[in-house]
């Protein structure tokens, strides 16, 4: 297998039955992203992925669709897959897979709540940050406002989701009104929880390029700090939030729960600042 052709998920699923659908990503244009870069996208047959399924344990309780956005394969084929899984795996009590802005916007709340029945239970979403200046720089592919709109749908549809968001993505200077354009989006859906990463520059992506030419400078560590302590300070949820910042790009880990463990949370970020 080529760097290329490596297969990216979420830590937590890392003992989760792996089902490919698509292979690389079908936007691939995110100024930070080299996940599949030089990738051709293309959606994987369904008769290879009954073939997987075939050959997988028929006691399989969680299954997590691999590819950068699943869901881009339309609602037919979703409800098909589903089904599929449902077939060979009969005690396969929650599908989670990888999601976009963008494709979810493809589909209407009932599609989102009749894929939710048949067994897609968790996604996961790169909404990355509610600055919309900072979303274009970043050639996202969605604004705050579509975030919105699609989060709602999916609160709806009673689809569960993780809200994925990186700071220090907005660059030096700009982390407060980062965080605080972030916690503003956030607070109007309900997320089950939200994922922080902090910003890595990687070779051969077009933000690589902007920090050479000085068109992005980097914010410090403790920039950042200030910018996830902002973050916490001003979320509201409107339900109980797991605020994670486990992964391992982060530069502090911790994990609780909002509203309640919000103080702690905030007083794990001081002590790094001091
Ligand atoms: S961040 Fe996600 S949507 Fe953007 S290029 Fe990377 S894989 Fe594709």
């Amino acid at each position: 297998m080529s760097e290329s052709q490596m297969i990216h998920y979420p830590q937590d699923e890392v003992h989760t039955f792996l089902l490919p659908v698509t292979i690389g990503c079908s936007h691939n244009a995110c100024a930070f992203c080299s996940m599949y870069s030089g990738e051709k996208f293309s959606q994987v047959p369904l008769s290879r992925i009954e073939s997987e399924l075939k050959h997988g344990n028929s006691y399989t309780e969680r299954v997590f669709l691999t590819g950068a956005d699943p869901l881009v394969i339309g609602f037919q084929k979703m409800e098909h897959l589903l089904d599929l899984i449902r077939q060979y795996f009969p005690y396969c009590a929650c599908v989670a897979s990888y999601a976009s802005i963008r494709s979810i916007s493809r589909y209407s709340t009932e599609e989102l709540s009749i894929l939710h029945n048949k067994g897609l239970r968790e996604l996961y979403i790169g909404f990355e940050t509610g600055s919309d200046e900072c979303l274009k720089l970043m050639n996202k592919g969605h604004t705050a406002a579509g975030a919105i709109r699609e989060a709602t749908k999916l609160n709806q549809a009673h689809l569960p989701f993780n809200t994925i968001i990186v700071y220090g993505i907005a660059g030096k200077g700009k982390s407060l009104e980062n965080a605080l354009a972030t916690a503003e989006m956030i607070n109007k859906f309900t997320t089950k929880r939200i994922i922080t990463m902090s910003l890595t520059i990687f070779l051969g992506t077009k933000l690589n390029q902007m920090v050479k030419s000085g068109e992005f400078v980097p914010a410090s560590n403790s920039e950042r700090l200030i910018e996830v302590k902002t973050l916490l300070e001003n979320l509201r949820p409107l339900a109980p939030t797991i605020f994670d910042t486990t992964h391992p790009t982060n530069i502090l880990r911790i994990k609780g729960t909002l509203p309640q463990d919000k103080d702690q949370l905030i007083a794990e970020v001081e002590k790094r600042l001091l």
